[in-house]
């Protein structure tokens, strides 16, 4: 029998613990009797784990432990392979009646005299038009556009200033209910999804933009500015504001700024948080934190802006956030080019950057998505087997120039390039590119998109490799995506749940690819809760555990936004 190492770290300061049953195992975890789970105080419940059915029931967590990736669980027998150990390897740092306890955290969840605590101290700081409890109306905030199963919370407060967050805040800290922020809801990752229960608190209604300081070229907005209304906004102004995700209709500023929003245009212009300078940041803990400044330049102290942007609402909420903006280019034009395939393509890439070219968008399409373009009445030709849409600015002499030199780079490789003649024309083809999510995702019941990101030389090695596992676990795969980054949306297709277990595995196995090539599991989407569980394929345990202490110091109860980034008990289908 291994016993495992036990160094009692109550990150839960007052907190009261108890366990159930007790561990043993042969280089492995087992328990005997029922789901073990920790009671606070409160009644505020964390469950600690899933058992499998089985000869001994094993406790699940393969998600912390490294090199333990098969998945046990009773939820779930569909992907159980044959009961086994799952191996040690993690930190194990909670002691509770001699049993041991991995760091994993499982995700808390509300009593229901927690949440009735809630509601009474909401109704009595917001007043019945700030808080929604009525379940219809909570029902539209239980998901978002990714494939994480929605959850409809228990509460929903409608923030219309500052003032509203604190609250909300306040009161999710006094009662122990978890609390998740939500922008535009557009999210491909379940940021937004309130995984625990509790309270969502919808920042969408803080929607002006307060400043355009044309003399500095900085805007100030709420965090529910829709980005769309933001670009026109400066653009009337002269100015520009790079990023720009494709769901740029429906997305919020605060939700970019959380997820650190990439977009075609980061190719050239970067992603948000190279236009972030300050945000007003609300910790769960209370007050109201300036963070940053309002001039371009700036360097004093700790980067605490830089942490907080792609902080996917886990440390604290934001409020005013200042904007950096650049100049309007004078000049954009557009061409499109298609290929045989994706290595052509991928050679033209190659060549106009070798040329020295830094177009502000370079989106690749493959053939599938060719496919499902054709299916949504696009007319392409039938010989094209990968698409490049590509997009240069500046000046009216400079841009003309890159973009015949972009056409000439093609050239050896393409079949067809064709320049957009008019404002028109590009907006036609822009319109059809962001069309083309929801048109791949008429094309089954699931759709799970991912994001990763390989070095630009190796985007053909990785589309040979999405290839061969799309083949070997007998699943649709489209894939399109920012080429000039190195940034695919790798989309799995599926109708029936039975294919789950494949999809994870060819899921699984992208990741694995990506880390390979010299990648990164998310270039744009974040982590949320859909890629948590492979957190440790790409990032060492040492790394997690410094990022989880951080999220103590701004969070010790755990309870904004809990079960998202870091790995936690349980996993994904669960
Ligand atoms: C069709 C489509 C195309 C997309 N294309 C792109 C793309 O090209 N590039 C890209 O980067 N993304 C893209 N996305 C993903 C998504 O639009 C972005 O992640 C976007 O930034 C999310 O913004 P949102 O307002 O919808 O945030 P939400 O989905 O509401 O929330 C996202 C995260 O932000 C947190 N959050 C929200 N508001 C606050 C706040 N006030 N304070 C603190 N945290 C907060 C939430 O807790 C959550 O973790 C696309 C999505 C769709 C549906």
């Amino acid at each position: 029998m291994q016993h495992l190492r036990t160094s009692p770290q109550l990150a839960w300061g007052r907190s009261q613990w108890r366990a159930a049953p007790l561990f043993s195992g042969e280089g492995g975890i087992r328990t005997r009797g029922r789901l073990p789970y920790a009671r606070l105080a409160s009644g505020y419940h964390r469950p600690l784990g899933h058992l499998s059915v089985g000869l001994g029931p094993v406790l699940d967590w393969p998600n912390y432990l490294a090199g333990a990736r098969r998945q046990v669980c009773t939820a779930c027998p569909a992907k159980n392979g044959p009961e086994r150990d799952i191996p040690l390897g993690g930190r194990y740092d909670l002691s509770v009646l001699g049993a041991n306890i991995p760091s994993a955290e499982a995700l808390p969840q509300a009593s229901a005299a927690a949440t009735e605590k809630a509601a009474r101290l909401l109704d009595r700081a917001l007043g019945p038009s700030k808080v929604l409890s009525d379940r219809s109306s909570r029902e539209r905030f239980a998901g978002d556009e990714s494939e994480a199963p929605a959850t409809v919370p228990d509460l929903v407060v409608l923030a219309e200033v500052p003032a509203d967050i604190e609250a909300a805040l306040r009161v999710a800290r006094e009662a122990e209910v978890p609390i998740t922020p939500r922008a535009g809801g557009t999210g491909r990752t379940g940021g937004a999804v309130p995984v625990a229960g509790g309270i969502v608190l919808c920042t969408l209604g803080m929607n002006r933009i307060k400043e355009i300081d044309r003399r500095e070229g900085i805007a100030v907005v709420e965090p529910g500015v829709i980005l769309g209304d933001l670009h026109d906004a400066v653009e009337k102004e002269g100015w520009f504001y790079p990023p720009d995700p494709n769901s740029v209709v429906g997305c919020a500023l605060g939700g970019n700024v959380a997820e650190n929003a990439g977009g075609p245009r980061a190719f050239k212009y970067g992603v948000t948080r190279d236009y972030v300078l300050g945000v007003e940041a609300m910790p769960i803990g209370g007050g109201r934190l300036q963070v940053g400044r309002r001039t371009r330049k700036g360097v004093t102290g700790y980067d605490v802006t830089g942490l907080l942007v792609g902080s996917e609402g886990t440390l604290a909420v934001f409020g005013d956030i200042t904007l950096k903006l650049v100049p309007k280019p004078e000049s954009v034009m557009t061409l499109l080019a298609l290929f045989a395939d994706v290595r052509d393509a991928g050679g033209a890439v190659e060549a106009i950057i070798a040329n020295g070219l830094m177009p502000r968008c370079i989106e690749l399409l493959d053939d599938a998505t060719l496919a499902a373009m054709r299916a949504a009445g696009n007319a392409i030709n039938p010989r094209a087997g990968a698409m490049l849409l590509i997009e240069v600015d500046g000046d009216e002499d400079a841009t003309l120039r890159q973009a015949q030199r972009v056409a000439d780079s093609c050239e050896a490789q393409a079949l067809d390039v064709v320049v957009a003649q008019d404002a028109a024309q590009r907006d036609r083809l822009w319109a059809a590119r962001r069309k083309m999510s929801p048109a791949v995702r008429r094309m089954a019941k699931h759709k799970l998109s991912e994001d990763v990101v390989v070095p630009r030389q190796r985007i053909g090695d990785l589309l040979d490799r999405v290839r061969a596992t799309g083949e070997r676990q007998r699943i649709r795969n489209v894939t399109y995506g920012h080429a000039g980054d190195g940034n695919l949306h790798v989309n799995f297709l599926w109708d029936d749940d039975a294919e789950v277990p494949r999809i994870n595995a060819a899921i699984e196995q992208l990741f694995r690819d990506v880390v390979e090539l010299g990648g990164t599991l998310s270039g744009e989407h974040g982590i949320g809760v859909l890629k948590a569980p492979y957190l440790g394929i790409e990032q060492s345990e040492a790394l997690i555990t410094l990022q989880r202490d951080l999220k103590r110091v701004f969070d010790p109860q755990g309870l904004l936004n809990p079960g998202k980034i870091f790995p936690r008990v349980g996993h994904r289908d669960c």
